[in-house]
C-alpha cells in the first residue's frame, strides 16, 4: 500500500491513475478504522477503478473542549485494514501540510448548519466543508463517499459541491452497526463497558420510532417525546439533542407527511454519540 503524506504525492498518483483513464473513488476519513469507514471502502471498489483514502485527524472541526488531541489513531492498522477493503492510496498529511501558516480560506453553510450537530459543535461544519473542499480539489475524484451516520455532513458536502460547482458524484453509504444496533463509531472505544451497553439505547429508541411511525403515529412533537423518554430512561445517558426534521431540507416539522430525519446525540460518560434513522411515511 502507497501511503503518501504530501499533497504533491498524492496529486502525482492520482494524475497517473488519470492518465491511464481510472475512475477515481475517495473515502475521507479521519481513521480508526471500522467495519463502517471499509463498507464504504468496498462500496468505492466497486465503483471505481483507484480507491483513494484520506486518513485526516481534522483540526478545523474539533471546539476547543473536544477531543482532538485524544482522538484514537492507529495508522499501521489502518493501511492494512485499508488495503483489505480495497484501498489503492492513503492520504495521510500533516496538519501543517493541509493548512500551512497564513492559511485563511473557510467554507460556510447558511441554515443546514445552524442545527443538529451544527449547533451543539459551533464551527464544526465549517472545518468539515473546508477540509473536504480541500481533499476534492487535491484528489479531483469522480466519486466521494460519505456515511448516512453522519446525515447531517451528507447534507452538507453535498450542498457544498452543488454550489461550488463541483464535479463529482457523492455517494451515500447506509449505516454500519455493531451486531445489537449501536452505529460503529471511532469514539465507541471510549466507551466504559457499563457506558456501551447502554449506548444501545439510541438505536432500540430509533427503531422504536420506526414502529411508531409504521403503525400510524405522524405526530412529531409525539415522537419526540417517546424518544426522549426512552433515552432518560437510560441513567448513565445525557440527552444533547433529540430532533425531527424534513428529509432532506430540514425544515421544521409538525406532522409528518415525507421523509422526516429523526437524529439524537447523546453522551455517555465523556463520548458523545450521534445517530438518526429516515421516518418514511
Ligand atoms: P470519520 O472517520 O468518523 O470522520 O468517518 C469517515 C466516514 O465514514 C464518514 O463519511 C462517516 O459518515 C463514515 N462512517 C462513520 N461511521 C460509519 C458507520 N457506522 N456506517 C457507515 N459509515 C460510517
Amino acid at each position: 500500500m502507497y501511503v503518501c503524506h504530501t499533497i504533491a504525492e498524492i496529486r502525482e498518483y492520482v494524475r497517473q491513475a488519470g492518465e491511464r483513464g481510472l475512475v477515481i473513488g475517495l473515502v475521507p476519513t479521519m481513521g480508526y478504522l471500522h467495519e463502517g469507514h471499509l463498507e464504504l471502502m468496498r462500496r468505492a471498489k466497486d465503483q471505481c477503478g483507484v480507491v483513494v483514502v484520506s486518513i485526516f485527524v481534522n483540526p478545523l472541526q474539533f471546539g476547543p473542549r473536544e477531543d482532538y488531541a485524544e482522538y484514537p489513531r492507529d495508522l499501521e492498522r489502518d493501511v492494512r485494514l485499508a488495503g483489505g477493503a480495497g484501498a489503492d492510496v492513503i492520504f495521510n498529511p500533516a496538519a501543517e501540510e493541509m493548512y500551512p501558516e497564513g492559511y485563511c480560506t473557510y467554507v460556510d453553510l447558511g441554515d443546514l448548519t445552524d442545527k443538529l450537530c451544527g449547533r451543539s459543535r459551533p464551527g464544526h461544519f465549517r472545518g468539515v466543508a473546508t477540509v473536504v473542499a480541500k481533499l476534492f480539489n487535491i484528489v479531483r475524484p469522480d466519486y466521494a463517499y460519505f456515511g448516512q451516520k453522519d446525515a447531517q455532513q451528507v447534507l452538507v458536502i453535498r450542498q457544498m459541491a452543488a454550489d461550488l460547482d463541483m464535479d463529482l458524484e457523492i455517494v451515500t453509504v447506509p449505516t454500519v452497526r455493531e451486531p445489537d444496533g449501536l452505529a460503529m463509531s471511532s469514539r465507541n472505544v471510549y466507551l466504559s463497558p457499563a457506558e456501551r451497553q447502554a449506548a444501545t439505547v439510541l438505536f432500540h429508541s430509533l427503531e422504536m420510532a420506526g414502529r411508531e411511525v409504521a403503525a400510524g403515529e405522524r405526530d412529531a412533537a409525539k415522537l419526540h417525546r417517546m424518544v426522549m423518554e426512552m433515552i432518560k430512561s437510560e441513567p448513565l445517558a445525557e440527552i444533547d439533542y433529540v430532533e425531527i426534521y424534513g428529509y432532506p431540507g430540514l425544515a421544521p416539522v409538525a406532522v409528518l407527511d415525507g421523509a422526516a430525519l429523526l437524529a439524537v446525540a447523546v453522551k455517555f460518560g465523556r463520548t458523545r454519540l450521534i445517530d438518526n434513522t429516515l421516518l418514511e411515511v
